[in-house]
């Protein structure tokens, strides 16, 4: 930071919320002692917003120009580690600082520490009278410390009448004492497990990984319910001993209620909850408590990244393989990938767990940049399912159904035996497509290049990439024939009116996202817990985590559905997919069946699946991406250029093409439409850039971009390292 004479005024460059390339210069009024990662709040423009004071050079500013910092935030300084985290993601995602540091600014300008709050503290005055409640309350208040009324009647077992009635006699006296913890701070030796060998064994190296306080990585590669969580629970207990923070990645955390109450079990507390659906009272509370480090252990969405913890020891991502891990929105980024540079910048161990690794992370574990531990098999009495394939040429649906005979009559024995029938099937509404049966017309979203999906409890045609939704008309738009419209496919809805009809006497739950706020959803999981429902029908929501202790038929109603769209991920995804939502069945000691309705029996994901030979999959999934140079062995980076018209967003594609560097070790493939051509209106093409695993393709991408097209009129370009699909 640099003085500038000779006013000898301080400037510091200061970071805000904006997509602009550099920080801004702003200046520092007398007194204020700001460091590189203190939390300010700037004038910027008519507003005031919050920014990271950081370090380097400012740029001259013409002195009328330069305005002060508004306020210095009352809290810690971002730490370093967290500073050059943010640098270093900036960097690799080629995305403006500014964009990062807004990810870690999930606070309002204006920052009100939290109000004190009343509380009651022991006046050394004894009551007139003594009882058995207001011994036990004077015991825990006798040491003098100040409790809040509700607390100490909680803490001491009584009705807060005790404690107003100890009030009157003058027993306690008025105190502000600061606001309480969101949490309270989890205890790693309120309820360890009892582990089997297998679990032991394992936890035992991964708390070795955290008592060695380095950075390292572990896979924990274990089957459906082996109890991966019970093994990282003993690692998060060492992290806490060690008086470190701990962040637990989690890709569905809306519905993770089921996660939280195992931690509470375990730890007698349960961990701050970080993630999109929080009041904006809560998240300002959890992100100022993480900061201060109040919180202990956060359990969150892939943003809980960007929290500014204070001294961060252990992060755990479970269900390292899920998708939900990238964001596709400003800044793309993948938060296992960014957790394990979190932890080699900050030093620390970081724990992928999955029961179906990525090929990635796979990959890494062969060539030893990875410790990879094992669980093969499922914790005490519960087997795996037995998984078969249902051939849907030999054992087709009666005509308009979609469930084959063979499934039917194992969920007639599930209902008999009183267990429960999961039916998965990834696609919410009724069905996927509606057309006319006189002219042929499709109903198609008039902004997006997708079909709309008929959602029939809703009544309504909707696009599910932009959201549109149009009633469901009775003539056909195009001919004005009556009443001949044909819904396509099934979706959940149809499922679920199929089984009312050959059920009618089961209880149904549907879940799909669609259908349900995340109260609800976390109820009907509840529900299904408790063994109130016979059959569930749902979408991926299901496929997560949840245990559901008497579901012992899984049928996949669907199975070749993620294998056609030509993805070189898709057989992957397919079968983590599918891995995952059969592993719900069979979580206690009863037999169970997981039944694939597939045209393809003989498919390698459906091999794999049935044989449940993963090692053979994965082999093949490894050789196939080595041949090919793709990720892991190779780089991959996309730019989607985006625009009001087809042509226009075409034309600039086609000249970021051209200022493409000659490199050997780069190839560029493309422009070619994306794989959603058409969202909200925009028209998009992607760039693949493709490299050999040591190329630089952030360098190559900032030369295209540097020699190419600014971005003008309604062209956008946006950058994806690392893209999901290729
Ligand atoms: P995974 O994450 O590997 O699918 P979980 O950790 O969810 O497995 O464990 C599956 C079930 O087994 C859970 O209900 C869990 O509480 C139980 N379980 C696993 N290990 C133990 C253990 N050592 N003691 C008691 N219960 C366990």
């Amino acid at each position: 930071m640099k003085q500038d004479s000779p006013s000898a005024q301080k400037i510091v460059p200061v970071l805000v919320p904006l997509p602009a390339a550099k920080p801004y210069s702003y200046s520092v009024p007398d007194g204020m002692d700001v460091k590189a990662g203190s939390i300010v709040r700037v004038p910027l423009g008519p507003r005031e917003v919050a920014g990271i004071v950081t370090e380097g050079a400012t740029d001259s500013v013409d002195a009328k120009k330069l305005r002060p910092i508004s306020e210095l935030f009352d809290c810690p300084p971002v730490d370093n580690g967290m500073m050059r985290f943010m640098r270093w993601a900036a960097d690799y995602t080629i995305s403006p600082p500014g964009m990062v540091a807004r990810m870690i600014l999930r606070v309002p300008a204006a920052f009100d520490p939290e109000p004190p709050v009343p509380g009651l503290r022991f006046s050394g005055q004894q009551p007139e009278r003594m009882t058995g409640a207001r011994s036990r309350v004077l015991e825990l208040a006798g040491d003098g410390l100040a409790w809040t009324r509700t607390g100490l009647a909680h803490a001491a077992g009584v009705s807060a009448t005790v404690i107003d009635g100890l009030s009157a006699q003058g027993v306690f006296e008025e105190v502000m004492i600061p606001a309480r913890p969101v949490v309270a701070p989890p205890d790693p030796d309120y309820a360890p497990a009892e582990l089997s060998g297998d679990q032991a064994d394992a936890a035992r190296q991964l708390v070795d990984a955290v008592a060695s306080r380095g950075f390292s990585v572990s896979l924990l590669d274990g089957v459906t319910g082996s109890g991966k969580t019970e093994v990282y629970f003993e690692a998060v207990a060492t992290a806490i001993e060690q008086g470190k923070q701990v962040l637990i990645l989690l890709p569905e955390i809306a519905l993770t209620q089921q996660f939280l109450e195992r931690f509470h079990d375990r730890f007698g507390s349960k961990p701050a909850e970080w993630h999109s659906d929080l009041a904006p009272k809560t998240r300002e509370r959890v992100w100022r408590q993480v900061m201060e480090g109040q919180v202990r252990v956060v359990a969150g969405a892939r943003s809980a990244l960007f929290l500014p913890f204070q001294d961060l020891g252990l992060i755990i991502v479970d269900e390292e393989h899920d998708p939900a891990y990238k964001q596709e929105d400003r800044v793309f980024y993948n938060a296992r990938d960014m957790a394990v540079v979190r932890g080699h910048i900050g030093g620390f161990p970081v724990i992928l767990a999955s029961a179906t690794p990525s090929v990635e992370s796979q990959v890494n574990a062969l060539q030893g940049r990875y410790t990879r531990i094992r669980l093969t098999g499922r914790y005490a009495e519960a087997a795996m399912p037995d998984l078969k394939a249902i051939d849907m040429r030999r054992s087709p649906p009666r005509p308009g159904g979609f469930l084959s005979p063979a499934l039917v009559e194992a969920m007639n024995q599930t209902l008999q035996r009183k267990e429960q029938s999961l039916l998965f099937l990834n696609r919410r509404g009724y069905a996927p497509l509606t057309l006319c049966r006189v002219c042929g017309h499709r109903f198609q979203c008039p902004c997006c290049s997708s079909w709309l999906v008929e959602h029939r409890f809703r009544g309504q045609l909707v696009c599910h990439q932009c959201g549109h939704h149009e009633p469901r008309p009775e003539a056909c738009p195009s001919c004005g024939t009556l009443d001949h419209l044909v819904a396509c496919g099934p979706g959940v809805e149809r499922i679920a009116e199929e089984v009312e009809k050959t059920f009618p006497d089961a209880r149904i739950i549907v879940l799909s996202s669609d259908l349900m706020g995340v109260k609800r959803l976390r109820l009907e999981l509840d529900a299904i817990a408790r063994g109130e429902a016979d059959i569930v029908i749902g979408t991926q929501l299901v496929a997560k985590g949840h245990n559901f202790p008497n579901m012992t038929l899984v049928g996949v109603v669907d199975a070749d559905l993620g294998l056609a769209n030509g993805d070189p991920r898709a057989a992957e995804r397919t079968f983590q997919l599918l891995s995952q939502v059969t592993g719900r069945a069979g979580r206690t000691g009863k037999k169970s069946v997981g039944l694939l309705q597939t045209y393809q029996p003989d498919h390698p994901v459906m091999r794999a699946i049935v044989s449940g030979d993963a090692e053979a999959f994965y082999t093949r999934e490894i050789e196939e991406r080595e041949r090919s140079g793709l990720p892991p062995y190779g780089r991959l980076g996309a730019l989607i250029i985006s625009a009001g018209t087809r042509a226009e967003a075409e034309n600039h594609a086609r000249a970021l093409r051209r200022a493409a560097p000659h490199s050997s070790e780069i190839n560029v493939l493309g422009p070619a439409e994306a794989p959603l051509a058409l969202i909200r209106g925009r028209h998009r093409f992607r760039l693949l850039i493709h490299g050999t695993r040591k190329a630089d393709i952030q360098n190559f991408i900032r030369a295209i971009l540097s020699a190419g097209p600014k971005e003008r009129g309604s062209v956008r370009v946006q950058i994806d390292i690392d893209p999901q699909s290729f």
